[in-house]
């Protein structure tokens, strides 16, 4: 470690040696000094996202580690591979907090990589009215244990406020007329809320522009820590709403509302929902100033073709700007194989029983701006009958796989 630390102190100055000398000169496109020109301290104006001369790709949607048991690679992982596949920028976007945002960004700082500070939360509401419970489908009806010795039209207490009718030869059970003590506090499931994984809500990344933004970040997740019980903060609408300074919002992987509406075939739901995150964010002036885009994701899963026609073709008629990012969570394609121990930790299962439960693809590594580009055949989705079959197919996978980012999901290029 000491080494690695050591090495990377000789390299930051050895960037800083080029920087001053090239200051005032003309501009390489060498990328040892284009990496200098990211590292120097500069002030970004409002709405400059990425340098178009010295960043020609930068992952936007990315978890780490601090993703608990859904990110496998710590972020001195990420950033050395970013560095490796030619990034000049990376953000991190784990769940629900920004636990590893520092080291983060002084690995990256060091490494010459621009770091953007981000964070991917998990709403309990949706952005518009749900009523057919696409989004967030309806909690199942509490079965009511010895219904059957209840009467009809004579509920508890009815008639007799403190004495259960006797039913089936059963004795007549007296109830008290105070059942909690002063004081009582109602248990909460901490892992789940009481909701099943199915009823997950709606995924949502934000990013910070700038210090601003930062301050909102921290801000909301403070708020929705305090409002949820541990692990599980509590972020809604009317949360997000007030902490919106510097964000940027992008629709989220396969389980943000606008991908949940889309594959139901609500079209009007999802351009509901992107003119509501676009009016809360902000459109700006001009794409670099937007602040909500759409986004794009390919892990090669059979509805995935179709899903990014459809998000581009939503957006085009919204005139908003997308993004395309690959939802990383781990560094390197081998490391697949430990995403899947986590995966089986999380479900406690072995990986010999984990069967649909993992990730069916080895999509989710951090790739090359080649390797990013989105494939041709992708502008091809239609709703055909079979592409329908696989995308039920496809949601069945993806509810299997709780909580991570949607199964499938993305590959990547800024694009339109
Ligand atoms: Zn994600
Ligand atoms: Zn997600």
């Amino acid at each position: 470690m000491a080494v690695r630390r050591d090495g990377r102190r000789e390299e930051d100055e050895d960037q800083e040696h080029r920087e001053e000398e090239h200051r005032g000169g003309p501009r390489h496109v060498d990328g040892q000094v284009a990496k200098v020109e990211i590292h120097a301290p500069q002030t970004p104006s409002p709405g400059r996202v990425l340098h178009p001369m010295t960043t020609p790709y930068a992952e936007l949607h990315c978890h780490s580690n601090f993703s608990f048991l859904d990110g496998a690679s710590p972020v001195e992982d990420l950033v050395a591979q970013a560095t490796e596949v030619g990034l000049s920028g990376l953000a991190i976007t784990d769940h629900g907090g920004l636990y590893g945002v520092v080291r983060f960004a002084t690995e990256a700082e060091a490494a010459g990589i621009r770091p953007i500070l981000g964070v991917e939360i998990e709403l309990l509401d949706p952005a518009m009215p749900d009523p057919a419970g696409v989004v967030i489908p309806a909690r199942r009806r509490r079965r009511s244990g010895r219904a059957g010795a209840r009467i009809a039209g004579q509920g508890w207490g009815a008639g007799s406020p403190d004495l259960e009718m006797p039913v089936e030869g059963l004795p007549a059970r007296p109830r008290p007329s105070r059942t909690r003590l002063p004081g009582h506090r109602a248990v909460v499931k901490e892992d789940l809320r009481g909701i099943g994984e199915r009823q997950s809500g709606p995924h949502l990344v934000l990013l910070a522009r700038d210090a601003s933004g930062y301050r909102s970040l921290c801000r909301l997740i403070s708020h929705a820590n305090l409002a949820g019980t541990k692990r599980v903060p509590r972020f809604d609408q009317a949360l997000l709403a007030r902490h919106t300074e510097g964000l940027i919002a992008l629709s989220g992987c396969g389980e943000g509302e606008i991908a949940r509406r889309l594959r139901v075939g609500d079209r009007e739901g999802a351009a509901g929902v992107a003119r509501t995150y676009a009016s809360l964010f902000g459109s700006g002036d001009g794409v670099a100033a937007a602040g909500f885009y759409l986004e794009l994701s390919h892990h090669l899963q059979p509805d995935d073709d179709w899903l990014v026609a459809e998000t581009a073709r939503l957006a085009a008629e919204l005139g908003l700007p997308v993004v395309v990012t690959n939802d990383a969570h781990y560094a390197r394609p081998e490391d697949r194989e430990l995403q899947d121990v986590l995966t089986g930790i999380f479900h406690g299962r072995t990986l010999e029983t984990l069967g649909d439960l993992r990730r069916p693809d080895g999509e989710s590594y951090l790739k090359s701006p080649a390797r990013s580009r989105p494939p041709a055949r992708s502008t091809s989705g239609s709703s055909s009958t079979a592409s329908r079959a696989s995308r039920s197919r496809s949601a069945r996978h993806r509810s299997a796989i709780s909580r991570s980012c949607a199964g499938p999901a993305h590959a990547g290029g800024t694009t339109p």
